[in-house]
């Protein structure tokens, strides 16, 4: 049975990453009639963000993956929150010190701040437990003391001397870590709280899950984790390992951050993002104008093919074609220019009565209120292809609903001349309501050929009397959209 995990920490918004890691651990879900769980991982207050965990779910929810359990869907094996499933994760650290994988460390901090001091490159480890105060060098008399006399403590791993933890990942195949390399990690905190690593393991096997879909940076952990597995007795349940490609920058060098972002000017998180500490707002995709479809598109691209050229997939074609031997094990580029690509695409693609809705509130948004649904489908149909993002819509349609404030006349210098305003005079009296694109355009040739202009000198300044400049889709279908006595209207206030 596939049961699967998304298991952020609510300590900010949703990086591109995050949902990447998010949408792969869906997809695999969805295609193996799995679960695909939402498992809030906030053991460590320090840095926990109001708002955060509000914000991933509606993130999940606007991409279209909202998880079959999590804190706000209970399924049978909650609470999803870690922060509430605290009473289970002790009697692991007491099972774990009983069978010698892991020990009391009662040093404070200041202790380890004058160690660090001292040595540089500090690890609590191999080389260096026997050296600090913890029940490895305390004698049991001294352990028992400390513990009855209420003495902070951590537990920490003891790593094994000499070993070769290898596992395989699906993706990356045969992976080895030296323990001799790894430090003796926290797993228990002096408040209570398990760390990271203990609380990963415990759930993973609490909640069942059956397969862990995590970014590469999570790989160095993973022997933390395999050795816990076995230690508490649990190797034959192990879930099968899938570590992600990284997302770069888009010159390929290094991981992308949010500062990749606020520098190159293209968002990171699915949706805006205040930050509550600081009320700095950090621009979302959703906002920026883009489709959830698309999004969920251009994330799937990052480290995935179908092993064909094609770009384009909605959500359903996505479950139907995943596969894990399909990620690759080279980090994913990312380039904000494709992404708009992906959304153009989009937008071109979907009818403009689905586009209708989602316009509506980008056009609330920016308090321009549109009732007549008839006339804005006909005028999304018209101006879609020139969008990359549906933010884009609001300045391709401003001249839908205002006529030109201005006219842009360096396209038609000087100005239309006489001879041409008496030619637009008798074209506005041709305006007819029944009259189609191709109609009018026809009476347009006739009449300019009687005027003895050419047709093609005239085309132009129409349209800058009908929308100010040199832009829009084709100027007979501007003038059907606004209808016979708006397009009237206009030629008569241009030539006046
Ligand atoms: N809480 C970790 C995170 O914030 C989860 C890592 C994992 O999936 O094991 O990404």
């Amino acid at each position: 049975k596939v049961r699967v995990r998304f298991a952020p920490s609510p300590t900010g918004g949703l990086h591109l990453g995050g949902v990447r890691t998010a949408l792969f651990n869906y997809l695999f879900a969805k295609k193996h009639n799995g679960t695909f769980v939402l498992r809030v991982e906030d053991t460590d207050q320090t840095r926990f963000v109001e708002g955060a965990e509000e914000y991933i779910a509606s993130c999940l929810e606007w991409c279209g993956m909202t998880p079959d359990e999590s804190p706000q869907k209970e399924g049978a094996f909650g609470p999803y929150r870690q922060s509430e499933r605290k009473a289970t994760y002790k009697q692991y650290a007491d099972q774990l010190i009983a069978d010698g994988y892991a020990y009391y460390a009662f040093d404070t901090p200041e202790e380890l701040d004058a160690k660090r001091k001292e040595v540089p490159n500090f690890t609590y480890g191999q080389s260096t437990r026997s050296e600090m105060r913890n029940s490895l060098t305390l004698s049991e008399q001294e352990v028992s003391t400390l513990i009855a006399g209420n003495t902070p403590y951590v537990v920490r791993i003891k790593m094994p001397k000499d070993e070769l933890v290898s596992f395989t990942d699906l993706i990356r195949g045969h992976v080895s870590f030296d323990t001799n390399l790894v430090d003796d990690k926290v797993l228990l905190k002096a408040d209570g709280m398990p760390t990271y690593h203990l609380a990963v393991v415990a759930d993973d096997r609490a909640m069942e899950i059956s397969h862990i879909f995590r970014g590469e940076e999570w790989l160095p952990s993973a022997p933390i984790h395999i050795l816990l597995w076995r230690y508490l007795g649990w190797a034959d349940e192990m879930p099968a390992w899938v570590h992600l490609p990284l997302i770069l920058k888009p010159d390929g060098n290094g991981k992308l951050s949010k500062r990749d972002g606020d520098r190159l000017g293209f968002p990171v998180y699915a949706q805006n993002w205040t930050d509550p500490k600081t009320g700095d707002l950090t621009k979302g995709f959703k906002e920026l104008g883009f489709m959830p479809e698309a999004f969920v598109n251009l994330l799937a691209m990052l480290g995935w093919n179908d092993g064909t050229d094609q770009e384009l997939f909605s959500m359903n074609e996505l479950i139907e074609k995943f596969s894990v031997e399909r990620i690759s094990k080279a980090g994913a580029k990312f380039d904000f220019e494709k992404a708009k690509w992906y959304n153009h695409e989009w937008i071109k693609n979907t009818s403009a009565n689905k586009l209708l809705p989602g316009l509506k509130s980008v056009f609330a948004e920016q308090n321009i209120v549109l009732n007549n649904d008839v006339y804005l489908t006909k005028i999304i149909d018209l101006i879609k292809d020139r969008c990359n993002l549906l933010t884009d819509f609001i300045a391709q349609a401003s001249y839908f609903f205002t006529s030109p404030a201005e006219y842009d006349l360096s396209a038609v210098q000087p100005k239309w001349t006489v001879e041409k305003a008496s030619f637009f005079e008798a074209y506005a009296l041709l305006l007819d309501e029944e009259l189609s694109a191709v109609q009018l355009e026809e009476k347009f040739k006739d009449l300019a050929t009687t005027h003895n202009f050419k047709p093609g000198e005239l085309m132009l300044p129409l349209r800058i009397m009908l929308v100010g400049g040199k832009f829009g889709p084709g100027v007979f279908d501007i003038a059907v959209a606004l209808g016979a006595s708006e397009t009237e209207q206009r030629i008569k206030t241009a030539i006046k």
